[in-house]
């Protein structure tokens, strides 16, 4: 509806790139051996860069797969007209089995009744319910034990509903080089797979890599590859800077929405935590605040880019805006070439000319790591496909 969705009815957005996201797909896409598929993980609504045209996306890059973390999350890219195999990461619960049917989504497994629920489910309206059996390997997480998992197999496979379409675990500690802890689960992960095999069980597709473990462990790629976070441009962690090219895919941006010369003294925000210090300092208003992704401990710590300059955010975050201030008569590195004006677009996340605040720099702010800060920008701002 024209004038109430999009820039036009808030100043404030999410810019997805989806040609940088097609590259970074591809990049990772070219590093899997042939006949290795790639499952391009899109929870949280694609970590924030909105699931169905990313996926779309993906897929035109040689994505074959998705996962998902909720049956939610599945049946949005289902009714988005994503008809390609969806993986649930985890068990839901047994309530959904019909759903899980009906939407066919592929939940992982590892209990027995939820199992043989979903058999059911598919089994009495003459479908067969494809899962992927999950093993924790070491990550006290989700999963079947190793040790089970054998007999859940045996549990559960004389089913006529069901159908072992994967077997996979996942790594806690894949960004590190060298790491005896990664090595274990990786050694306990080949044994079970190895006892499935012996057993006489079909594991379906073997997969357990997530992006650290296919940049830095094309050992362990197997079937299938789980990749996430590095598709949108982001690095795991510094084990893997210069590894890959990556482009991140998100920037987010803003425009003023009013700015003024206060008092010399005057106090800003909730709290009034900062104080304009002297004369000729402007203060502009931005509509994006903590109900959008742009977390209040950021507060008085983070810059905002305006024409590829450097302003300091200041007084504290609120629900909806943020202000920021522009120290006209400054020289050294926050240096405005020009006073701010009404209508300016400000840069929150991503470059702007030379300058860049990167999801890394703002995590660092927040303490936590790049994922949470691109989750976040899903929240509630507008998404804008470029
Ligand atoms: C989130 C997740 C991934 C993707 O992890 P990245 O680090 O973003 O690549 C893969 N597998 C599982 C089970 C996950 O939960």
């Amino acid at each position: 509806m024209e004038g109430v969705r999009g820039p036009e009815s808030r100043w404030s957005w999410v810019e997805v790139n989806l040609a940088a996201l097609r590259r970074n797909t591809a990049a990772f896409k070219k590093r899997l051996e042939r006949g290795v598929q790639m499952m391009c993980v899109v929870k949280a609504d694609a970590y924030g860069h909105g699931a169905a045209p990313c996926a779309k996306t993906m897929h035109a890059a040689g994505a074959s797969q998705f996962a998902v973390a909720t049956v939610a999350e599945g049946v949005a890219l289902r009714e988005a007209g994503i008809e390609w195999p969806i993986l649930i990461l985890s068990e839901p619960p047994v309530d959904c089995v019909r759903t899980l049917v009906e939407y066919d989504l592929m939940p992982a497994v590892y209990t027995a009744d939820f199992a043989l629920a979903l058999g059911e489910a598919a089994a009495s309206v003459e479908r067969v319910a494809r899962y992927h059996l999950a093993l924790d390997t070491g990550m006290t997480r989700i999963g079947v034990r190793r040790e089970d998992a054998v007999e859940l197999r045996r549990t559960i496979d004389f089913h006529r509903g069901l159908e072992c379409a994967g077997t996979f675990t996942h790594f806690a500690t894949a960004d590190m080089l060298d790491d005896w802890d990664f090595a274990l689960q990786l050694n306990r992960f080949t044994e079970t797979i190895e006892a499935l095999y012996g057993a006489g069980l079909d594991t379906g597709l073997v997969h357990c890599d997530n992006t650290p473990g296919t940049i830095l462990h094309p050992e362990c790629h197997f079937d299938m590859c789980r990749v996430g976070v590095g598709l949108y441009g982001l690095h795991p962690a510094e084990t893997t800077y210069g590894q890959i090219d990556l482009e991140p895919v998100m920037s987010v941006r803003g425009r003023v929405v009013r700015v003024i010369y206060p008092n010399v003294g005057d106090g800003v925000g909730y709290g009034l935590t900062w104080r304009v210090p002297k004369k000729n300092v402007q203060v502009a208003t931005v509509p994006i605040g903590y109900a959008d992704g742009l977390a209040r401990e950021l507060s008085n710590q983070m810059d905002v880019l305006v024409d590829g300059t450097r302003c300091r955010q200041v007084g504290n975050i609120c629900m909806d805006q943020f202000m920021f201030a522009v120290d006209v008569n400054t020289t050294r590195s926050y240096r405005p070439t020009r006073p701010v004006e009404y209508g300016d677009v400000v840069t929150i996340l991503g470059a702007d000319g030379k300058e860049c605040i990167t999801a890394e720099e703002m995590a660092g702010l927040r303490n936590t790591i790049n994922y949470e800060v691109v989750c976040d920008f899903g929240m509630r701002l507008e998404k804008i496909y470029t």
